[in-house]
């Protein structure tokens, strides 16, 4: 895999960089966390907001309901290393 390809990997479909904080869904995408604090106040008024991607509704913050994704953690350790 070419370091092109692996950083396409790790951008987040909200804000279209690479991952800061990368959080995980139940559906199995993965956002940065500032961008998932946006997507849940832009949906303020529907009772649960949806994942960009798949339009699964996720449930509002809860540290039980996001997880921090230690694989794209590590690849993204991987991709600076490798494009430094
Ligand atoms: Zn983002
Ligand atoms: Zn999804």
């Amino acid at each position: 895999m070419s370091v092109e390809e692996l950083e396409d990997l790790l951008k987040c479909a909200v804000c279209l960089d690479v991952f800061t904080k990368p959080t995980g869904l139940s559906c199995g995408h993965t956002f940065c966390l500032e961008c998932l604090i946006s997507v849940q106040e832009r949906a303020k008024n529907a009772k649960f907001p949806e994942c960009p991607l798949c339009k699964q509704k996720f449930r509002a913050k809860k540290s039980f309901y996001w997880k921090q994704s230690v694989l794209a953690i590590a690849l993204i350790e991987l991709l600076r290393t490798k494009t430094r």
